[in-house]
């Protein structure tokens, strides 16, 4: 526990002596620290593939603990699964709080193959994620999706939503895009074949 004990907002008293309410400040780039991001988020586009061959959208995530270990490889399931909150981000969250414990995954970055909805913005917001990699933007990839229930609120810019996390949430995107775009063309010209 003491390992993950900096990780952030579910410690019992701010992180680096900050205080709770400092507003948090974005980072709005497509630039990346390392290069060790991109092949995480490639992962998760090969998921977003993955999830469309399987009849779902084509949306995929991974999350990475700060050393490189992979938490949990999510794809969407809204069909397969029949639930309509059945998003790749939410998976891997709920994949990850089997094993891991909240500090963990409040350390961790979530490598997302589509612009996080507002509510799996939400649901990192109250995990504690402070680090997001997408690859395409919702504005680019909702017009692929047609009638789309909700498709509208998913276009919703992420970082408006994170901007009321507690902690600021440094939000990498779009990165990749032209990748991240082809499970999303593919999806429009055939479907979930
Ligand atoms: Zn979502």
């Amino acid at each position: 526990m003491l390992r993950f004990a900096k990780a952030g907002s579910l410690s019992a008293s701010p992180p680096n002596g900050a205080a709770w309410y400092t507003p948090p400040t974005m980072t709005e780039t497509t630039k990346l620290d390392s290069d060790t991001d991109f092949g995480p988020l490639r992962e998760a586009i090969a998921l977003s593939e993955a999830a469309r061959k399987r009849g779902n959208m084509p949306f995929g995530a991974v999350l990475v603990a700060p050393d490189g270990t992979v938490l949990a490889r999510s794809e969407n399931a809204i069909v397969t699964d029949r639930d309509i909150t059945s998003h790749a981000e939410i998976n891997a969250i709920r994949a990850a709080s089997k094993h891991c414990t909240p500090q963990q995954i409040a350390a961790a970055t979530m490598y997302a193959s589509g612009e996080p909805c507002p509510m799996c913005s939400g649901a990192m917001i109250r995990t504690g994620v402070r680090r997001v990699v997408f690859g395409i933007r919702a504005t680019v990839a909702t017009p692929y999706l047609p009638g789309a229930v909700g498709a509208m609120v998913g276009s919703v810019d992420c970082r408006k939503v994170f901007a009321v996390a507690p902690t600021p949430v440094d939000v990498r995107g779009p990165v990749l895009e032209d990748e991240a775009k082809a499970p999303f063309e593919a999806f429009a010209a055939r479907g979930a074949r």
